[in-house]
């Protein structure tokens, strides 16, 4: 059975002590109410990570990094190792954001050697992928993510590529306000579950884990969620809010 997942993508919101502030609400929220049946991961800015982590520490809530760099170590001023990542209590670390690719340049030789990075520290990536919406508009949307599917992780060995997670996050629905409807949503994960099966075969296909991003909140997480290939969701303004987050990690509940 996969796992049902719900990831908050913090980006570059909080200050250190609003950031375990927020932990702590979301642990208190999900420690309450939230469905057991999901894994909660909270994904915080690099130098949160720690604090966080001890935070949510006991708790049913994981936490994730945003990123990782393509280096193990060295002369890279600024950048955040996955073996530092995976120091600072880290589990998961978002890949391939849209953001990350269109304003940092990041290309799929780049998040190649960051899943590399992230596979040999053992943490759980979680690929993003997605189409602009001019890519949508002309109706080109399975073939441009097939394409960043195929010069990333569809190079991955089969041991590698089944302990990771995948988005699917069209880039005119994050932060927009403007959702997939639940039949697009559907429509391009089964799409990219029907590519999984392709090229490693349906059991490895049917094990992974494909989160819904873009503009998810609690009152549209039920709708999204209740799609076959919908597996949970990665979640970006929603996840700054603890009451809204905690609704969609409810989103599964009948
Ligand atoms: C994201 O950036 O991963 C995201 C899904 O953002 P939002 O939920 O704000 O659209």
């Amino acid at each position: 059975m996969r796992k049902k997942i719900v990831a908050g993508n913090w980006k570059c919101n909080t200050t250190v002590p609003a950031g375990v502030e927020l932990a702590k609400a979301v642990v208190a929220a999900v420690n309450a109410s939230g469905d057991p049946e999901v894994e909660v991961v909270v994904c915080p800015p690099f130098v949160h990570l720690t604090s966080v982590a001890a935070e949510v520490t006991g708790s049913r809530v994981r936490t994730g990094a945003q990123n990782c760099a393509a280096e193990p170590k060295g002369a890279f001023t600024g950048e955040v190792s996955a073996e530092m990542v995976k120091s600072a209590g880290a589990e998961y670390v978002i890949l391939g954001h849209s953001e990350r690719r269109e304003y940092y340049g990041e290309t799929s030789a780049t998040l190649n050697k960051k899943l590399a990075q992230a596979f040999a520290q053992g943490l759980t990536p979680v690929y993003c992928c997605g189409e602009p919406l001019p890519v949508r508009e002309a109706g080109s949307q399975n073939e441009f993510v097939k394409k960043q599917l195929d010069e990333t992780i569809f190079l991955l060995p089969e041991a590698d590529f089944r302990k990771l997670v995948i988005a699917y996050e069209p880039i005119w629905a994050i932060g927009t306000g403007k959702t997939a409807s639940a039949a697009q949503a559907q429509e391009m994960h089964s799409f990219i579950r029907g590519a999984i099966a392709d090229k490693y075969g349906r059991k490895v296909a049917d094990e992974i884990s494909i989160l819904y991003g873009g503009s998810c909140k609690s009152s549209n997480a039920k709708e999204l969620f209740a799609n076959p290939d919908v597996d949970g969701g990665l979640i970006g303004g929603a996840s700054l809010d603890p009451a809204n987050f905690l609704g969609i990690v409810n989103g599964f509940k009948g």
